[in-house]
């Protein structure tokens, strides 16, 4: 559905590599592996380091380049749960299988600081990130998601950040209060890709970029992929494919809406002035229906994002589309020259649930509808695992239904809009 070219956007994170980034080869060959995975984006590199480490010969055919979509562009907060809160995933699990999927959030989080560190790459991480109330209906959300994460969930670490202490965490007059979690975090996350792409190589995997699967099938000894110019036969297959499965997997795509989305960097700000707009270096999300989100990059941009699209395109004036709100935000910035702006595509699911699963030697990882850097790593070794003979995490995400659309792309992005501009509306009363 989208066009996919060969090149990284020009992003602020583009931008942080000190040398180009070298190209893998294309496919031009008939190849055997243990596993295929389809998608070079966190999902898939993921998988692969995880299995590739595991002793399985392991192949990773990207149609673009590594970490050319969601995971080389987002906003690098690395949040702990899923899109859609625990409800949904409670009700469809119970609660002592939901709170297994919690613990192995808490894992992915822990995880992604001790990855990079293992494998010897930087993604820039800094712990900390804010749940900050804009409207006082939301504020008195805080304390209850609070109390719901320590007695449903055994998390107690949240702390309520009170109204009058706001200002030593945003320097905005915006936010009435705010929900700290040392948890979370912000990184890098084209690095955090690079990183894994590299490490996976190490392992003795193999990436092939610019080599779009046109299509599958499965055959008495696996499944057999075929690529622009090669062919793959493996005996696990791994579509790790987000918004762009429509043109692999109909079956997968009809549980998906694509969603553009788009943010900013500004120009490095005066390191006092960056301070002074995060004194603490957290990330921070609003909790209106269509949040805002910012944080720093540590040349002391202003990294801010919020605005989606659900009838597939990006603003053609991304900068222009974001400079309201952030001048909302932080009127102090007025005017500030923005750097960088670019878009990307999410993957929605009808109740925001991650769709995780597997047919046959077949699997699949989708469906983060916008909150994916440690939900793809807690899904990954939930597939990892799976494939290498222990079921139990996957077994939690097959528990979780979801739905296709109704009427398909063509109807359900126009009733996913008409939903969103009323909660919309609803932020503003
Ligand atoms: C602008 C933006 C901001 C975001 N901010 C955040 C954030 O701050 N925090 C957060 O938690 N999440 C955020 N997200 C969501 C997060 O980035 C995604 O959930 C996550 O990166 C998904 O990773 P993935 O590997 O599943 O998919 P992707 O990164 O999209 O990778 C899929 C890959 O598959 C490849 N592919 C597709 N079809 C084929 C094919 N047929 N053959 C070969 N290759 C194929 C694509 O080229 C692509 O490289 C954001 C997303 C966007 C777009």
């Amino acid at each position: 559905m989208f066009a996919q070219s060969a090149q990284h956007v020009t992003s602020y994170y583009a931008g942080t590599l000190s040398a180009p980034i070298p190209l893998h080869p294309a496919l031009h060959e008939r190849l055997e592996a243990d596993v295929l995975v389809v998608g070079a984006g966190f999902s898939g590199l993921h998988t692969a380091l995880r299995l590739a480490s595991a002793g399985k010969r392991v192949i990773v055919l990207e149609a673009s380049r590594v970490a050319w979509a969601a995971s080389g562009r987002n906003g690098g907060q690395a949040l702990l749960g899923w899109s859609c809160d625990m409800q949904p995933l409670e009700d469809s699990l119970g609660r002592a299988r939901a709170r297994e999927l919690w613990d192995s959030m808490r894992w992915a989080a822990a995880e992604i600081r001790d990855l990079p560190v293992r494998h010897g790459f930087d993604i820039d991480y800094r712990p900390g990130s804010l749940w900050a109330a804009v409207r006082s209906r939301r504020a008195a959300l805080l304390e209850r998601a609070r109390d719901e994460a320590a007695e449903r969930w055994g998390y107690d670490r949240l702390r309520v950040i009170a109204r009058d202490e706001m200002s030593e965490w945003i320097g905005s007059p915006r936010y009435l209060g705010a929900l700290y979690d040392p948890e979370a975090g912000h990184l890098n996350p084209l690095k955090l890709a690079l990183g894994l792409a590299q490490a996976f190589v190490r392992a003795g995997g193999r990436i092939f970029e610019q080599s779009r699967v046109l299509d599958y099938r499965e055959t008495s000894s696996g499944y057999v992929a075929r690529a622009t110019s090669g062919e793959v036969r493996a005996d696990v297959l791994v579509l790790a494919c987000n918004a762009y499965i429509d043109r692999l997997d109909q079956e997968l795509a009809r549980r998906l809406l694509p969603v553009g989305t788009y943010q900013v960097a500004t120009e490095p700000l005066d390191p006092e002035q960056a301070r002074s707009l995060l004194p603490r270096n957290s990330c921070v999300i609003d909790n209106q229906f269509v949040p805002d989100y910012f944080r720093l990059s540590p040349d002391n941009r202003l990294l801010f994002g919020g605005g989606c699209t659900y009838l597939g395109g990006i603003p053609a004036n991304i900068a222009e589309a974001t400079r309201r709100p952030l001048e909302r935000a932080f009127p102090q910035l007025r005017g500030v020259k923005v750097e960088f702006a670019w878009g990307g595509h999410l993957d929605i699911s009808m109740r925001r649930t991650p769709d995780i699963g597997r047919h046959a030697q077949r699997y699949w990882l989708q469906g983060y509808s916008g909150h994916g850097v440690l939900p793809t790593l807690a899904g990954a070794r939930a597939v990892a695992d799976a494939i290498l003979g222990d079921d139990r995490l996957l077994a939690l995400y097959q528990g979780i239904r979801n739905p296709s659309f109704p009427g398909g792309e063509r109807l359900a992005a126009p009733l996913e809009a008409i939903g969103k501009a009323w909660y919309r509306l609803r932020d503003t009363v």
